[in-house]
């Protein structure tokens, strides 16, 4: 049964309140508990870079922001709306499919492999979702992607088909893809670790010119350099726990727990 969903705390004025707000989330499947609890708060136009081992559970983490997975206790807001799943009085909440909808419209998501449609160009697969899902005009679509394709560095590529881009190109068309959807919270997982090394920092270049245009993001990276340079917040993630988080240029320079330094001391 659907019911209404009581809010827990007061929400701030839009300006003021987080992005993305997860409190206390756990998330299991099966016996396996991948979530443990992950608390963490995203303000409006910062950009938070999550690392952690393999098995951690950062992909899980990002797909219950964006509805992939639901969580199993515990809250996640995106604008100061509840997604998915809440604990309330030992009750769970769930939200009607519509609020579901609307909510993902929200989040745009950028996946390590890029799952362009292969047989629509560019510019095709960069329409698809506004035209398909949000309902806009055609032109008025495809003039917003070419300014999104500018935008990657790929206007000259709208007519390409993802066989006849590099992989760096197709991860910026599907950056492009994921921006015209007009998200309000962009979630990265490792969106440049199935490159080839001579490719990445294109991808890296776009995404900076997106944090600095304002967008707020989770981007899961081991690339430590960008999430020193880029990134307002480093969170570091291991066994379903946030282990530490705090500024970059502390968590990943002077780490205070062994975790975090064994760690580094693998991916630097
Ligand atoms: P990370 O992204 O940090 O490498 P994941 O979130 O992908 O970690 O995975 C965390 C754990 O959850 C892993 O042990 C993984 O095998 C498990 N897991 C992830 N998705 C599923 C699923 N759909 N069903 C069962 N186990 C899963
Ligand atoms: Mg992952």
């Amino acid at each position: 049964m659907t019911a209404t969903i009581p809010q827990a705390a007061p929400v701030a004025a839009t300006s003021e309140r987080p992005m993305v707000e997860a409190v206390e989330v756990h998330k299991r499947f099966g016996s396996l508990e991948v979530l443990k609890g992950i608390t963490l708060s995203v303000e409006r136009g910062q950009v938070v870079c999550l690392l952690g081992p393999s098995g951690s559970g950062k992909s899980t983490f990002l797909r219950c922001i964006n509805h992939l997975e639901q969580i199993d206790a515990g809250m996640i807001r995106v604008d100061g709306e509840t997604v998915g799943y809440r604990e309330c009085n030992g009750r769970l909440y769930e939200l009607r499919e519509k609020e579901v909808a609307a909510q993902r419209r929200k989040v745009g998501m950028v996946f390590q492999r890029f799952n362009l449609f292969p047989h629509k160009t560019a510019l095709e697969n960069v329409i698809e979702a506004p035209t398909q899902v949000a309902g806009r005009s055609r032109s008025a679509a495809r003039e917003e992607a070419m300014g999104l394709l500018a935008r990657v560095g790929l206007a000259d590529k709208a007519g390409t088909y993802p066989a006849q881009l590099s992989g760096g190109q197709q991860q910026r068309v599907a950056i492009a893809r994921a921006l015209a959807m007009r998200p309000e919270v962009m979630l990265f997982d490792e969106p440049t670790s199935a490159l080839d090394p001579e490719l990445v920092g294109d991808v890296l270049d776009v995404m900076r010119g997106l944090a600095e245009s304002g967008m707020t993001m989770i981007v899961v990276t081991h690339e430590i350099g960008f999430a020193r340079e880029v990134g307002d917040v480093a969170v570091f993630m291991d066994g379903g726990v946030v282990v530490e988080s705090g500024a970059p240029s502390q968590v990943l320079v002077e780490p205070r727990e062994k975790r975090t330094r064994a760690f580094l001391s693998k991916v630097l």
